[in-house]
């Protein structure tokens, strides 16, 4: 059953006239609440709100479905403005971005020329581009954009999936780059990844403990209390630095137990997606946790 509800929200989150439509129905089915704001200033003024309880953010524009050059260049201008904007009100934010957004379905060399403009800018400033890894079809893609960037930059990083059977040696490969441990948030076939929960769960840890001890930050992204009460105990145990790494969790998720992180002296970092193309995004929330829904209907019926 819980498979069954999963995938309906991924097939929803994957229909590109819904998520092409959504962008004219403005913020709809409670999305607000994960989302912060359509604009700039908005996200801006989420940042330094969080930042004033000890918590870092890392922005996305949000952004699905690109399939024209101009969509990829609108995307990446809008990208600059808010590292520009990071930069001149000396927030602490970093970027997160999809390639597919940048143009990697378009064409890949188009892609990288975005992406060079985008971490040279925040090279200057000293901020930091997380690449986001989306399905395993644009893995290969964004992972040799990724090498690329790296050839002339040391602020861009990426996301390791684990529920990929590849996983552990990607992290092994990327030894020295700032990564985020995340489980994988798209359906993958069995040829490709672990499907069960208690698997997927079994190898985060293995590599969030691996990649802990090896000295390179690391940002360990899940709102499951058992995985990060394990990771705190380990770190505690193995003595590890509390500043090579932090914790992420998503906007409008768990926020008493962001702020608890960011209390009990964790780094933390909430990511913050903002922009109208909030559709596709918002699925792949309610396919990981239908119970999502409740807190929304809740919320709707009680405020
Ligand atoms: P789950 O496996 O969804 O939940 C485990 C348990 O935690 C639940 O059973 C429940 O007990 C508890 N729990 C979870 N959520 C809640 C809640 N809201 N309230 C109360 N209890 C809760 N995926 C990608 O594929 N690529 C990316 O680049 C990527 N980036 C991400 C960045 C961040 C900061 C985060 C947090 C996630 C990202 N993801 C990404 C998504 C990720 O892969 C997972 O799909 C998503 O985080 C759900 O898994 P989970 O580890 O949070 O916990």
């Amino acid at each position: 059953m819980a498979n069954l509800t999963r995938d309906f929200f991924i097939a929803l989150s994957n229909n590109e006239l819904l998520n092409k439509s959504a962008k004219k129905w403005g913020y709809r089915l409670g999305a607000e609440q994960f989302v912060a704001g359509t604009d700039i200033d908005s996200v801006i003024k989420t940042v330094k709100r969080l930042n004033d309880k000890g918590i870092s953010c890392t922005v996305d524009n949000l952004g699905e479905f690109v399939t024209e050059k101009s969509e990829s260049t609108a995307a990446k201008e809008k990208i600059i403005s808010v590292i520009e904007r990071i930069h001149e009100e000396q927030v602490s934010c970093h970027i997160s971005v999809k390639l597919t957004q940048l143009g990697l379905d378009i064409d890949e060399s188009f892609c990288l020329d975005n992406m060079r403009e985008i971490v040279g800018t925040a090279n200057k400033y000293d901020i930091f581009i997380n690449i986001d890894t989306e399905d395993y079809h644009h893995y290969a893609p964004t992972i040799r954009v990724l090498d690329e960037l790296l050839q002339d930059f040391d602020n861009v990083g990426t996301v390791i999936q684990s529920y990929f059977y590849h996983a552990e040696t990607d992290m092994d490969k990327y030894k020295d780059v700032r990564l985020r441990i995340v489980k994988g948030a798209y359906k993958e076939s069995e040829e490709v990844a672990f499907q069960s929960k208690e698997e997927i769960d079994e190898n985060f840890l293995k590599l969030a403990k691996k990649r802990l001890k090896c000295n390179t930050f690391t940002s360990i992204a899940t709102h499951d209390h058992h995985i990060i009460q394990e990771i705190k105990q380990f770190a505690a145990e193995e003595g590890i630095n509390k500043n090579n790494f932090e914790f992420q969790m998503l906007y409008g998720f768990r926020t008493e137990m962001q702020e608890q992180l960011a209390n009990e002296g964790y780094l933390f970092c909430t990511y913050l997606p903002f922009g109208d193309d909030w559709y596709g995004y918002f699925m792949r929330r309610l396919a990981e946790r239908p119970q999502n829904i409740n807190l929304i209907l809740k919320d709707k019926l009680y405020t």
